[in-house]
């Protein structure tokens, strides 16, 4: 490297807890366009205080595909994701970035999930270890990219779509390292590694 000293050494690299937003940290309400109509799950607050407690940076990597849909702007998403922070606010907790693809599936796109774009931007805009980073999700597509990335992937319970992601798992050929039936008790697992 040009001009670095052999002192300065690299960043020190944190590991994250990446999740998802829709079904993972509150109900999928489809399309969500209007920010106060955003609700998290119970123990959603509390869990990622202690994901933080931990050292830990959460980073919310999100599939927004209803921004070319034209069902909402990208200035919706942002003031979803303004209000999903508020609503962690009181429990001392907050997501510290969120990445959102945009595109609709038909573009076949690098960042839209399973594709792994969006979390190898905040892996160099962070400085992340990837190897000893964890995604927590409720689809296939959340899966297929912690696999492919080789970060510790666990599967959270999709409320009312359970067979519909077990036929996509399957297909996809993806086995979920862990799995969980709350999003709280999914984080204490993944802490729990150690
Ligand atoms: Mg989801
Ligand atoms: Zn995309």
């Amino acid at each position: 490297m040009a001009g670095s000293g052999a002192s300065a050494g690299p960043p020190r690299l944190r590991r994250a807890l990446f999740v998802d937003r829709d079904g993972t940290l509150g109900p999928d309400l489809h399309y969500l366009k209007e920010a106060p109509r955003l609700e998290l799950f119970r123990g959603v607050g509390n869990a990622l205080s202690l994901v933080h407690a931990h050292g830990e940076l959460v980073v919310c990597v999100t599939n927004q595909s209803g921004v070319e849909r034209g069902l909402y702007t990208v200035a919706d998403v942002e003031a979803i994701h303004e209000r999903l922070n508020e609503l962690l606010r009181p429990f001392g907790s907050s997501v510290d970035a969120f990445y959102y693809c945009p595109h609709a599936p038909e573009h076949h796109c690098a960042c839209r999930k399973p594709g792994t774009e969006l979390f190898e931007r905040a892996r160099d805009e962070l400085h992340l270890d990837l190897a000893s980073s964890a995604l927590i999700g409720d689809s296939a597509a959340d899966i297929g990219a912690g696999a492919r990335l080789g970060v510790l992937t666990t599967l959270v319970r999709s409320r009312g779509h359970e067979r519909e992601v077990e036929r996509d798992l399957a297909e996809a050929g993806l086995v979920p390292d862990l799995r969980a039936e709350t999003f709280e008790s999914a984080v204490l697992r993944v802490l729990a590694r150690g």
